[in-house]
């Protein structure tokens, strides 16, 4: 123990701050080609969560001036239909980020979902190309929560290069990504996942450990190296109703020498670089004479 308190890394605010600057890139463009960038978001079936999500994205275009357009299908749409409408966004010069909200009911595959998407429109970058992209630095559009993860360590100051990395959990939308851009950034990174024997021995060794398990207290004081920085993203409703993160909080702000709260922390950052990412898109578009990415999976 220390006996000092991490420094609390404030999500809400970083995240206010990046929208404000994306507001002024999306007068930029308004005023200088008269573009204004437009995320269309499917949605299908009527999860709760998912529908609340979608609000969310809905409402930080809203933000900092982007259009959105929601698709809502019903549970019972074929793979076709959904396939249909994003054929049609691919073609829409107006729209510059297609989303597609998971998870999709069992009759659709989401492989072929994703991967219908124009990959100069994927802007939560789950095309198989931008997750190839990861493996070799290149991606067109980095995913939204790890990008927000490197945003924070950014937005604090925190070098990356050369420092001991431990991702714990292994998803292909948060672990896998996150562990591979920190790498990029040439961090020495280690993959924890369910199956990891003896979690504490890996995550002690952390100067930075980002935690995405989905499990509430997953991890506990005594697997974190004094002075460590620590960046939750797990995000877990409790029986009675509270929301908590995979870290021991309480505990572990004595330990650390930096911590993300939950709420409060790297959630809100996904939609913050979502935004990002729709507004790069339509710069692209605005700016590039040729689509500097004409690959198409549907050609
Ligand atoms: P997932 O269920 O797809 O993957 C969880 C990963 O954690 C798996 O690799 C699994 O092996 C690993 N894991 C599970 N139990 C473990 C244990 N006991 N020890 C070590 N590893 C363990 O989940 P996901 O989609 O990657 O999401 C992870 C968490 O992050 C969830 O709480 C989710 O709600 C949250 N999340 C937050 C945001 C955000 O914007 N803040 C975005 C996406 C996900």
């Amino acid at each position: 123990m220390t006996g000092e308190s991490a420094k609390i890394i404030d999500g809400k605010a970083i995240a206010k701050k990046l929208r404000a600057e994306y507001h002024v890139r999306v007068e930029r463009l308004r005023d200088q080609h008269g573009v204004t960038p437009g995320l269309a978001v499917i949605l299908v079936g009527d999860s709760a969560a998912s529908q609340s999500y979608v609000r969310s994205k809905i409402a930080g275009c809203r933000e900092v001036g982007i259009r959105s357009e929601l698709i809502e299908l019903p549970a019972t749409a074929t793979e076709a239909q959904v396939l249909e409408q994003i054929e049609r966004l691919n073609d829409d010069p107006q729209t510059h980020g297609i989303l597609v909200q998971l998870p999709l009911p069992a009759q659709i595959r989401v492989a072929s979902v994703l991967e219908r998407i124009s990959v100069a429109k994927d802007v939560d970058g789950f095309h198989l190309y931008n997750m190839g992209g990861l493996v070799t630095g290149s991606t067109v559009f980095s995913p939204c929560t790890p990008y927000g993860v490197q945003k924070i360590l950014e937005h604090e100051n925190i070098p990356v290069e050369g420092r001991n990395v431990v991702v714990v959990g292994a998803s292909n939308i948060v672990g896998k990504p996150t562990a591979l851009m920190l790498m990029q950034q040439d961090a020495t990174v280690c993959i924890c996942h369910k199956k990891t024997r003896d979690l504490g021995q890996f995550t002690l060794l952390a100067d930075i450990l980002v935690v995405a398990a989905g499990v509430p207290n997953l991890i506990v004081p005594q697997m974190v190296k004094t002075g460590a920085v620590v960046i939750d993203v797990g995000f877990n409703r409790l029986a009675d109703g509270r929301i908590v993160g995979d870290v021991d909080f309480e505990g572990v702000r004595r330990k650390a020498s930096y911590i993300t709260p939950v709420p409060g922390g790297v959630g809100q950052m996904t939609v913050t670089m979502l935004l990002h990412n729709t507004i790069l898109s339509a710069e692209r578009a605005a700016t590039a004479t040729v689509s500097p990415f004409p690959l198409r999976t549907t050609a």
